[in-house]
Formats: structure tokens, C-alpha cells, sequence
């Protein structure tokens, strides 16, 4: 069976859109015809190297998605035939399946447990999730990274207590689920800061009480003026760069948790006084906000479906897959708030 993929075959290009030859079921594995998938800024780090050298090219790409299973392989037990699924990249239940290997113009091409960016994917039991068909595609593509990292860096890594401050730098992406989180748990003032006028305003409509401009405005002083001191509980990095991750550290306060999801260039460093460190201020990497998605995902449509939140409105652009390098594009321009490819 052939089915449609974009395919990383070199770093720093365009991804390659062709057909591939799907290989037979193994043990866990589980066969899924793709509806959407959301591209994700850990995608662009992959085309750029952010980690280094590749050392699995040609490979397949993606690791949040949505569709329904087609066939599962011996000993798959959480899903069936027929099943609407999530596909993400944290671990969930089930067997942790070996890796496919897809064909392409005769040779091996290398794909992880999940990947999302091509129409038909051979997936591991433990990287899917059972949910309703009422789920949107667009709500179970951002279940998918987007709200159960996003609620996780602040229910999991920075712990955030009723009436805590918090700073999320990068109002984009995975940032617009930490501010949603942070709303949900209480935290006060949310200060959204990023260099987009327009993800500032949807920032506003799902939690952030205060916006800042970092292109026109210097975060330092907006905290200072905002909280009337200038430190914040909590202070969360998306963008990875060295020099913000510096000031999200200085403005967390002795007590504060800096929390970083944006991934930072393997070759750079940041400078930091760490004898903070000794006195309970903590900084910390967050690995998917540590999220569970076999538990948190239902926990969280439970909430969407009494209508606690509604995230449909995270979604700015779409795209079918031939589109996706257009797509990846104006997310490099910092347009997107959040790209989905439809099937
Ligand atoms: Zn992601």
C-alpha cells in the first residue's frame, strides 16, 4: 500500500512531498488513516538542526495528529479498527511498538513511533488515544502537544499556586496552551510577551491579562510596572533564544520557577548566576510538560465538553500537505498562531 508523505531527506530544505510504500503491521503497531495534523515548531527544529546532525535521514516528520484506525498489529489491546484516535509523542498505555520502515524511490525511509505528516502512519499502541468522534479535528490536534503540554508546564513543572504571576514569552504555538493553563489555574497577573501584535490579542482572549510587546516594550519594565516589583513567580521560555532565556530567569523571583520549553541551539550557551539555585529558585527544561496523555486528554475534553474553555479559535492558517512548506514558512515569519494540515 502507497500512501502520501512529506519527507525530510536533507536538513535546512524544503521537505520532499511524494508517495511511499507502507510496510506490514508488527507487533503493537497500529495502522492510522491521518484526518489533520498540527505542525509544531519541534518539526522546524528538525529541518534546522537544532539538535545536531541527523543522523536518520530520509525520515518522516510530525508528532501530533488525529485520525482513525485502520488495522492493528498482534497485541495491540487499546484501540481497534474503527477507533478515532489522537496521535502524540508522549508515552500513553500500550506497547511501546519497533519503528516502521517506509520505502521511498527504492530506498529505507526512517520513521519514529509517531509520525503525522503522512496521509497513512504505522504508529506505536503507546502513542495513541482513544477519543469521541464529537472531537474536532482541530481540538484533538492541539489535544494532541498543544494543551497537554501546555496545561503540563503549568500543572506539572512550574506548579502554579492561585494568584502566582507568570510571565510565558512566546504567545504562539505551545505558549497559547501555558497561558490557557495558567488562566485555568488561577495564576495572576498573566503577562503574555511576544513580537506579534496579533498572537498578543488571541493571547488576550484565552487568559492573559496583560500584554507586552517585546519589539517596542522592554519586558523588565512592563513586569516592574505590572506587578509593582520586578520579579514574577513563575517565568516560561518558548522562543529558546539565549538572551531571553537570560531575562526569564532574572525577572523569576528567589522562590520562582523558570521553566523552558522552547529548545535552545545545541551550539549556544546562556550566562547565569546560579547561586539562586542553592536557595530554592529553580530553572528547569520541560520534557512535554510531563504530561500523561492517556489521562489528561480525557480529563480535558470532560472540561471542553461542560464548556470550561474552547481553544477552536488557537487555529490561524490551514493547509493541505502539498502546502506544508508554504505553511512552515509563514510559521518562520511568525504569522501562525497554529498550522494544521487537513487530509
Ligand atoms: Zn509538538
Amino acid at each position: 500500500m502507497k500512501t502520501q508523505a512529506a519527507i525530510l531527506v536533507e536538513q535546512k530544505q524544503p521537505l520532499v512531498i511524494d508517495e511511499i510504500e507502507i510496510p506490514c503491521l508488527t507487533v503493537g503497531q497500529v495502522l492510522v488513516e491521518l484526518t489533520a495534523t498540527r505542525i509544531c515548531g519541534s518539526q522546524i527544529g528538525e529541518i534546522d538542526g537544532v539538535k545536531g546532525a541527523d543522523r536518520w535521514l530520509p525520515h518522516l516528520l510530525g508528532h501530533e495528529g488525529c485520525g482513525r484506525v485502520l488495522e492493528i498489529g498482534l497485541g495491540v489491546q487499546w484501540v481497534k479498527p474503527g477507533d478515532r484516535v489522537v496521535l502524540h509523542w508522549r508515552l500513553g498505555q500500550g506497547i511501546q511498538a519497533p519503528s516502521p520502515l517506509y520505502r521511498w524511490q527504492g530506498k529505507n525511509v526512517n520513521a519514529g513511533n509517531i509520525t503525522t505528516f503522512n496521509r497513512h502512519a504505522i504508529i506505536s499502541e503507546n502513542r495513541l488515544t482513544r477519543i469521541p468522534d464529537s472531537v474536532s479535528d482541530d481540538i484533538a490536534c492541539l489535544l494532541a502537544d498543544t494543551l497537554t503540554t501546555g496545561f503540563g508546564i503549568i500543572n506539572n513543572n512550574a506548579r502554579v499556586k492561585i494568584g502566582e504571576s507568570v510571565v510565558v514569552i512566546g504567545a504562539g504555538g505551545i505558549g497559547l496552551g501555558v497561558i490557557l493553563g495558567a488562566h485555568l489555574a488561577g495564576a495572576y497577573p498573566i503577562i503574555a510577551a511576544d513580537i506579534v501584535d496579533a498572537k498578543l490579542e488571541i493571547a488576550k482572549k484565552y487568559g492573559a491579562t496583560h500584554c507586552v510587546n517585546t519589539k517596542t516594550a522592554e519586558l523588565n519594565n512592563a513586569v516592574k510596572e505590572i506587578c509593582g516589583c520586578p520579579f514574577v513567580d513563575v517565568c516560561i521560555d518558548g522562543t529558546g533564544n539565549p538572551k531571553v532565556i537570560e531575562t526569564a530567569y532574572a525577572l523569576t523571583a528567589k522562590h520562582g520557577r523558570t521553566i523552558l520549553f522552547g529548545v535552545m541551539h545545541h551550539e549556544h550557551k546562556v550566562a547565569i548566576h546560579t547561586l539562586p539555585l542553592h536557595f530554592g529558585k529553580i530553572l528547569t527544561g520541560s520534557e512535554g510538560g510531563d504530561s500523561q496523555p492517556h489521562l489528561d486528554i480525557p480529563r480535558y475534553i470532560r472540561m471542553m465538553q461542560a464548556k470550561r474553555f474552547d481553544p477552536s479559535g488557537f487555529v490561524s492558517h490551514y493547509g493541505k500537505l502539498e502546502d506544508i512548506n508554504t505553511l512552515i514558512a509563514q510559521m518562520r515569519n511568525g504569522e501562525v498562531v497554529h498550522a494544521i494540515i487537513r487530509f
